[in-house]
């Protein structure tokens, strides 16, 4: 640990996994750090999630043919990927500057950006795993895609080609006979699929629990049911903030609140385009022939982890604002899509439903770094539908550039400057 950073103090807002990815380099680097919660810790889109850490999925969701897709999403209210129509001037300009993306040179820009950070991730991820810091579960098992028709599997090879042409990226290709082989769960008869070997998984929640207990043993304080309500500031800096629970004073402040980081924005004069992207996800009992490998069904839009005590069944990307409702018939549609790839595609035992808000960007890059015009308050959030994956990366750069150093990754991306 540094001891010159022994007596500065940071304020982390939002205990989700980014929240805490800050505040374990944070600690490291030797600041006495609190994070605080509006709600509980790592309560929010960091609970139920899939869990994938994936360094293969660079391709970001700004992709030629995408803004057909949020379009035709308007008229149909069971689309995988879906926008409820409704006037909302935040809303319309976020389609708007993501419109603008949907092309095949900005696509390649944002996939080499987002590659070099889950890079980073996976390796610090890796160190964690290694020095016995986190138990979640951890299974570097790889993430196998797997097609149920044959023009899937055509447009998925295309997809691949571009991950090995742009990224060098390699999958295995499995033909569809080759699947129950490879997975006995897999349903014979399906077109075929793409093992990417150097992903892994985790119990996003056992994640989190474990690392909260390790950064506490150092020294780091949580603070649950702790709400930011507005700051103190002088021209320059912020000097503390209000919360539900009193007033609070430190040196830094890092924004990590996912989500609901836009809302809190106007407090720091700064500009912070984040649409909530809600998910859904469903978790029971492992079914009795259960999936060996974490699967993703692009034609379907699901994920399928199988946990080590559990199965979980997860998917959507829904832009209707902070609705906190969980229609039974999009936890059906994770349930029935899942059917046509696996043999026992569900378990039994509590079905538990759960969604969570994604911190969506127009671009798809996170936002890490200073908030603009002010000394000393950091942003790392909007990580999209890659939170999990980039949060190691994501902490270490705050830590660095909090601290006045080099990046060990080019943080410019991802600079809060770019809105
Ligand atoms: C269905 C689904 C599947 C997913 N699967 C994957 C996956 O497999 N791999 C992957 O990498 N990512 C995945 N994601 C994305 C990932 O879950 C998110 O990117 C990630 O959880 C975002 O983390 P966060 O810490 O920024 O936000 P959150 O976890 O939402 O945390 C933000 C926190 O800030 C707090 N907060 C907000 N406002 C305030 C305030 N005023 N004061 C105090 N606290 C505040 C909130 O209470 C919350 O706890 C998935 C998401 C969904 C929905």
């Amino acid at each position: 640990m540094r001891d010159s950073r022994d007596n500065e103090s940071v304020v982390i807002i939002g205990a989700g996994i980014i929240g805490i990815a800050c505040a374990h380099y944070l600690a490291q680097a030797g600041f006495k750090v609190t994070v605080i919660d509006r709600g509980t810790i790592a309560g929010a889109c960091s609970y139920g999630n899939c869990g994938y850490i994936c360094p293969s999925h660079i391709l970001p969701l700004t992709e030629p043919g995408a803004i057909r897709n949020v379009l035709l999403s308007l008229f149909n209210p069971n689309a995988a990927f879906r926008v409820k129509l409704r006037w909302n001037a935040a809303l319309w300009t976020w389609i708007w500057q993501f419109a603008k993306r949907c092309n095949h040179r900005q696509m390649i820009a944002a996939g080499s950006h987002l590659k070099v950070i889950l890079d980073s991730s996976m390796t610090e991820y890796q160190k964690l795993i290694s020095e016995q810091v986190l138990d979640c579960e951890w299974q570097d098992s790889g993430l196998l895609y797997v097609l149920q028709t044959t023009s899937g599997m055509r447009n998925f090879t295309r997809t691949q080609q571009l991950l090995t042409e742009h990224f060098g990226v390699t999958a295995r290709r499995l033909e569809g006979e080759e699947l129950p082989g490879f997975d006995r769960a897999i349903k014979p008869g399906l077109a075929g699929g793409f093992y990417y070997e150097g992903d892994a998984y985790v119990r996003p929640d056992r994640l989190s629990a474990s690392w909260v207990r390790y950064l506490e043993s150092i020294g780091v304080t949580f603070a649950e049911n702790c709400a930011m309500e507005s700051i103190e500031k002088t021209a320059m800096r912020v000097s503390s903030l209000r919360t539900s629970s009193g007033t609070m004073h430190a040196d830094h402040f890092v924004i990590a609140a996912g989500a609901w980081s836009t809302k809190l924005a106007g407090y720091f004069g700064c500009n912070i385009p984040i649409e909530p992207g809600k998910g859904y996800s469903v978790t029971m009992q492992r079914p009795q022939i259960c999936p060996r490998y974490p699967m993703l069904l692009p034609e379907h839009h699901v994920g399928v982890t199988p946990f080590v005590d559990g199965y979980r069944l997860g998917s959507m990307m829904e832009f209707v604002g902070f609705n906190a409702s969980i229609p039974e018939k999009r936890i059906q549609q994770l349930r029935d899509a899942a059917k046509p790839y696996l043999a026992d595609p569900l378990g039994g035992g509590n079905q538990n439903s759960w969604f969570g808000w994604r911190p969506m960007t127009w671009d798809s890059l996170p936002i890490i770094g200073r908030v603009p015009r002010l000394e000393n308050t950091y942003l790392a959030t909007g990580h999209n539908m890659l939170g999990m994956s980039l949060a190691t990366a994501s902490g270490k750069l705050v830590a660095e550039i909090l601290q006045g150093m080099t990046p060990h990754i080019d943080a410019r991306p991802f600079s809060p400057a770019r809105f």
